[in-house]
C-alpha cells in the first residue's frame, strides 16, 4: 500500500517593497536589522528569505498599494502620500520614520501670494491629482490639475502652469527652480501598510517581524550612557535619567563617588547632558544601542 505522503507547505508572509527608489534602501536596511537575511544579489521579483517565513516582492511604489488591496502581497512598505494618492483602503500598520517629506503648493518666487484663493483659475501641475483635488475641493478652489509623470518643478519655468504641487524635503529643487512653497497639504513618511484580513497564521508571523522591527527602531531612538557622579547627587541624576525601569548605580573605589548606567532619548540628549553636567557628572560615556526589547 503506498504511504500518504505528506507536503508541508511552509506559510510566508509577502512583503512588497520598492524595487528602486527611496524607499528601497531603507526597506531592505530595515528587514535585515530585524536580523532577516536575503540572497539579495540577482533580485528576483520575489525572494524567499533563508531565515525568516518573509518573502520579498520588488515593485514600483505606486503598485504597492493595489497588490495589498488584491491580497498578493500580504503587507508593503510605501509612502503615505502613495496611499492617499492611490485610495487605498489598506490598514497602516507601523509608521517607520523614514522618507519624511511633504506635498506642497509652489508658485514662482516673484509672485505676491494672498492664500490659497490665488489658485483660482490657475493651472497646477503634478502627479499627485487626486491629492491636489481633494485639497482644491475643501478649500473650494477652482483650479486646472496639469497631471504630468515627473519633473514638475519645471513646469512654470517653461510655461505649462502657474504652480505646482510636489513632494519637498529641504525646499532646495524648489529654490533652484525659482519657486516657493506656499501650502504644505500633507506631511508623509514610509509606513507598513497590511491586508486588513492576514490568516491567523500570518498575523502571527506579522506580529513577530513588528516585534523584532520596533525593537530596532527603539533602539535608534536610544542611548546608552555611563557617568561618573558625587554620591550626594545620585538622587537628583536619577531623576533626570530614570532608565527602562530604574539605574544602575555602583559604587566606585573612591567613597564619596558612584558609576551610575541609564538609557536615554536620542532627541533629548543634548538637553540631558547639561543638566547632568550641572549636577557634577564627569567621565560621561555614550554608547548606541543595537536592539531593546522592553
Ligand atoms: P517608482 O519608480 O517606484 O514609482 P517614484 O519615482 O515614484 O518610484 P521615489 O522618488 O523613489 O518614487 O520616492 C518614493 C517615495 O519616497 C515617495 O512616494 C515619497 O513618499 C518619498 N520621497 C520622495 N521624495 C522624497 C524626498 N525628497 N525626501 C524624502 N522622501 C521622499
Ligand atoms: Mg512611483
Amino acid at each position: 500500500m503506498l504511504k500518504k505522503i505528506e507536503i508541508n507547505v511552509m506559510t510566508l508572509l509577502r512583503i512588497a517593497i520598492q524595487k528602486s527608489g527611496r524607499l528601497s534602501e531603507k526597506s531592505l536596511e530595515l528587514i535585515s536589522e530585524a536580523g532577516i537575511s536575503f540572497n539579495n544579489s540577482d533580485r528576483k521579483l520575489i525572494t524567499p528569505s533563508s531565515n525568516f517565513p518573509l518573502e520579498l516582492l520588488f515593485l514600483r511604489d505606486d503598485d504597492i498599494p493595489q497588490y495589498v488591496a488584491d491580497g498578493v502581497a500580504d503587507i508593503g512598505i510605501v509612502g503615505e502620500n502613495v496611499i492617499l494618492e492611490k485610495k487605498s483602503h489598506s490598514n497602516i500598520v507601523e509608521k517607520l520614520g523614514f522618507a519624511k517629506c511633504r506635498l506642497s503648493l509652489a508658485i514662482p518666487k516673484s509672485i505676491d501670494y494672498s492664500g490659497s484663493s490665488y489658485f483660482n483659475n490657475k493651472r497646477i501641475a503634478t502627479t499627485y491629482p487626486h491629492i491636489l483635488e481633494g485639497f482644491l475641493k475643501q478649500n473650494k478652489i477652482n483650479a486646472e490639475i496639469h497631471e504630468i509623470s515627473g519633473s514638475v518643478e519645471i513646469a512654470p519655468g517653461i510655461g505649462l502652469a502657474d504652480g505646482i504641487f510636489d513632494i519637498v524635503s529641504s525646499g532646495s529643487t524648489l529654490i533652484s527652480n525659482g519657486l516657493k512653497e506656499v501650502e504644505v497639504v500633507m506631511k508623509s513618511e514610509a509606513v507598513i501598510i497590511g491586508d486588513p484580513k492576514l490568516s491567523q497564521e500570518k498575523q502571527q508571523i506579522l506580529d513577530k517581524l513588528l516585534f523584532r522591527i520596533r525593537a530596532v527602531q527603539k533602539a535608534k531612538n536610544s542611548k546608552y550612557v555611563v557617568l561618573n557622579a558625587p554620591k550626594e547627587n545620585v538622587d537628583k541624576i536619577i531623576q533626570i535619567i530614570p532608565g527602562m525601569k530604574s539605574p544602575t548605580v555602583v559604587p566606585l573605589a573612591d567613597d564619596g563617588w558612584v558609576s551610575v548606567h541609564s538609557v536615554l532619548q536620542e532627541n533629548e540628549f543634548w538637553q540631558v547632558i547639561d543638566r547632568l553636567k550641572d549636577c557634577g557628572a564627569q567621565g560621561i560615556l555614550v554608547i548606541p544601542i543595537e536592539k531593546m526589547i522592553v
